[in-house]
């Protein structure tokens, strides 16, 4: 039971300020943090926090943040012998500010995940070999993700991927090389070319619009489609089901993450060879835990609280 991320890792520099500054304008913010972010690498500490093993692969850069970054992953209980430290290079970092209505800048330095390439593909490969799930992400050139997600292909290893941020062109076979994808509504949306869900109405009156997204994607290649909608829960369509799975009722923090969680408990719950209904249903609960606590990987459940949960709430629950 293992599990193989391959994405970015980030360094999050985060100044909260009371309103956005103007172009031009330094504004004196009240508040300074660093958090470690980058959705492979949230993603792989997701998973590790649900106890399953999971090795990242990716890329830092050579300076301070790299290590710092590095650090951090194995802290998480990621296995980090796959990352690269490219000396030639900065890490990834992200620049944000942060308004006190929580209106948000950011500004992104891809730095080494914008290097990742054949090396990483080749011992994304390696892994591979002791791996059941593989999880994909777009936060690192498109062509070494669709090269990775073909050797998963060949390997039969079952890959999900998170297809955000969403660029201007997806490569071709990627689609049809990955089993499962899971887009947020918005990226749903740019992925098929109209909205696919109107927050106005109730959850059921999407279904329509859900189901033709699920088609559109499913025309292009992959087998099975997870669109998560926030507050509005999951939606899922296999090749043999189409459900809709409501949110669990919580008191939001912040959404940072969410689906990230959900992402990393999903691949847990299939890892472990559960059906679609119920590794969504680990996905409801983990997106669910993490908009009650603020962050990234800080708010990612752990082992105990995501079981109390899934104890609480178990699928029968749904109505
Ligand atoms: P992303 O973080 O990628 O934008 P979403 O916002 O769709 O993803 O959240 C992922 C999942 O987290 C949702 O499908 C849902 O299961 C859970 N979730 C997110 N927001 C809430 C919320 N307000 N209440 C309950 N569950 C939530």
């Amino acid at each position: 039971m293992t599990v193989v991320a391959l994405g970015s890792i980030n360094m999050d520099l985060v100044v909260k300020t009371p309103r956005l500054p103007d172009a031009g304008e330094t504004l004196i913010g009240h508040e300074f943090f660093s958090a470690f972010g980058g959705k492979g690498a949230n993603q792989a500490v997701a998973v590790a926090k649900l106890g399953v093993p999971v090795y990242f692969v990716g890329q830092v850069g050579g300076d301070d943040f790299g290590q710092t970054l590095l650090l951090a992953l194995k802290a998480s209980g990621v296995k980090t012998d796959s990352v690269r430290v490219n000396p030639d290079i900065h890490s990834g970092v992200a620049s944000i500010v942060i308004s006190e209505t929580g209106d948000n800048t950011i500004a992104c330095a891809a730095g080494a995940n914008g290097a990742v390439g054949e090396l990483e593909v080749e011992a994304f490969g390696q892994r591979l070999q002791e791996a059941n799930v593989a999880l994909l992400e777009l936060g690192i050139p498109g062509e070494a993700v669709a090269a990775a997600a073909r050797k998963a292909k060949q390997q039969g290893v079952l890959t999900i991927l998170d297809p955000a941020p969403v660029p201007e062109s997806l490569p071709p076979d990627l689609l049809s090389s990955v089993d499962i994808i899971t887009p947020n509504e918005l990226e749903a949306s740019q992925l098929v070319g109209f909205s696919v869900c109107d927050r106005t109405l109730p959850p059921e009156k999407n279904r329509q619009t859900l189901e033709q997204a699920a088609q559109h994607l499913q025309q292009r290649g992959v087998k099975t489609v997870i669109i998560t909608l926030g507050d509005q829960g999951v939606f899922c369509a296999t090749p043999n089901e189409q459900f809709w799975e409501a949110p669990l009722p919580v008191q939001v923090v912040d959404t940072v993450a969410a689906g990230d969680a959900f992402n990393g408990a999903l691949a847990t719950a299939l890892v472990a060879r559960k059906p679609y209904r119920e590794a969504v249903h680990w996905g409801n609960i983990a997106g669910a835990i993490a908009v009650t606590k603020t962050g990234a990987q800080s708010s990612l459940p752990d082992q105990s609280t995501f079981f109390s949960r899934l104890e609480a709430f178990p699928l029968s629950s749904q109505p």
